[in-house]
């Protein structure tokens, strides 16, 4: 089953005097439970499309599909609400709410959805569990370690559970063998689930680990 689908998806920023195109038809499929590597130079549109497709920016021509619906024509409201059921992210720097534990920080958007407390608080504390900072559960992030914070923000990613986990260098500031268990965190986690993930990566080494690899070539997604 494919749950993101981009079907020749431009997008352009206007600059003082040109045109900086960054996608130009770029098509895409991403199939439940695939985990693949995005990995393009810094400013090659890798960004941009993680968030076209996570509906955060609409594309100027072309169409995002996510599980099967197009969005193009969705409302601002109707686009969110769809964001919020359906897609999770995941930054380089965790952007955890500083003032609340680390359980907290994962309840937080499943109340928002409407879990109570207890049911919310047993979800979050099940995937910290999962991804083994259960014990850290308490703490606040600034209490935790580079790697403990991107698992919380993995957790929180996929709280609601969502259909797509879209996330940009999510172990770009942490050293190599951190990486490597935030990835296999990562991993477990969306083989356990059927999430697929898009993971944008300077990391040649997690990349190679993923079910495939593609670049960004002139606006289109090619495989590597
Ligand atoms: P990457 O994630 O691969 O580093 P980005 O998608 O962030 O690339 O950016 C691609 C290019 O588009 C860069 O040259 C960047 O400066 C430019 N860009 C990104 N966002 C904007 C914006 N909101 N307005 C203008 N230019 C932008
Ligand atoms: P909320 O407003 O409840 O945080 P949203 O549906 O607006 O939820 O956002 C969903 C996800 O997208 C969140 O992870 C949020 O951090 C991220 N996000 C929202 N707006 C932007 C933006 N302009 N750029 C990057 N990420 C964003």
């Amino acid at each position: 089953k494919t749950v993101l689908r981009l079907r020749g998806v431009d997008r352009a920023y206007n600059e003082a005097n040109h045109t900086l195109q960054i996608l130009k038809g770029a098509d895409f499929e991403l199939r439940e439970g695939e985990m693949v590597a995005l990995v393009a130079p810094s400013g090659a549109g890798k960004s941009t499309l993680l968030h076209t497709a996570g509906l955060l920016e609409r594309p100027d021509g072309g169409e995002v599909f996510i599980n099967g619906t197009a969005c193009g024509t969705m409302s601002d409201g109707e686009r969110t609400a769809r964001r919020r059921n359906d897609v999770g992210f995941v930054y380089q720097f965790h952007h955890l709410l500083p003032e609340f534990s680390a359980l907290e920080n994962v309840m937080i958007p499943q109340m928002i959805r409407g879990l109570s407390r207890g049911k919310a608080a047993e979800r979050a504390q099940q995937l910290l569990d999962y991804m083994r900072i259960g014990p850290r559960a308490a703490h606040r992030p600034a209490e935790l370690s580079g790697g403990e914070q991107q698992r919380v923000a993995i957790a929180r990613a996929v709280a609601n559970a969502p259909l797509v986990l879209l996330a940009d260098e999510p172990t770009g500031n942490l050293d190599p063998e951190t990486s490597g268990y935030v990835f296999e965190a990562l991993s477990a986690l969306a083989r356990q689930s059927g999430l697929a993930a898009l993971v944008a990566t300077h990391n040649h080494a997690l990349a190679e680990r993923m079910d495939r690899v593609v670049t960004l070539a002139e606006g289109r997604v090619v495989a590597v």
